[in-house]
């Protein structure tokens, strides 16, 4: 299936931390089970004790992490504090199959907002961004 990102798209994060912070209607992180494990894991915590702490349920049945004056309760700074055990959606960011449904959504949504994708270079290959839309799409199933 030939889409318009077929070349691939630049992406280098900055770590400039805009994406940790809750902005237009993208003001929630999701973590599936499989995230709430590593990070319970993460933290020497069991799962329940996890949930208490760091996260909400959402109406939909999913679960996000708190938030705390408007950003995710694990931004430090600009910075990650659980990189190694970040939730998939986090690690796959803007590659999500909302965001590049078109290029105009992609320009405004992502482009205008995230200086990593106006990076030179080095381009994500369209297989790894297929991989990490269906990364995504599985982690909140
Ligand atoms: S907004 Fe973009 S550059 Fe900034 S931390 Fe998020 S992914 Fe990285
Ligand atoms: S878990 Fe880390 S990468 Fe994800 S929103 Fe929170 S601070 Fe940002």
């Amino acid at each position: 299936m030939t889409v318009w990102w077929n070349d691939g798209l630049p992406f280098a994060c900055t770590q400039c931390g805009k994406c940790c912070h809750a902005h237009g209607e993208m003001d929630k992180v999701y973590v599936s089970y499989r995230d709430r494990t590593r990070l319970a894991e993460h933290f020497g915590v069991n799962l329940a004790s996890f949930n208490r702490s760091y996260t909400r349920s959402e109406d939909s049945g999913h679960r996000s992490l708190r938030f705390v004056d408007g950003h995710c309760v694990f931004l430090e700074g600009t910075v990650c504090s659980v990189h190694a055990a970040k939730p998939t959606q986090c690690g796959t960011w803007p590659f999500w199959e909302e965001l590049l449904v078109s290029e105009e959504t992609y320009r405004q949504d992502v482009m205008d907002f995230c200086p990593g994708s106006n990076a030179e270079g080095p381009v994500v290959s369209a297989a790894s961004i297929r991989q990490q839309m269906e990364s995504t799409e599985e982690a909140l199933d």
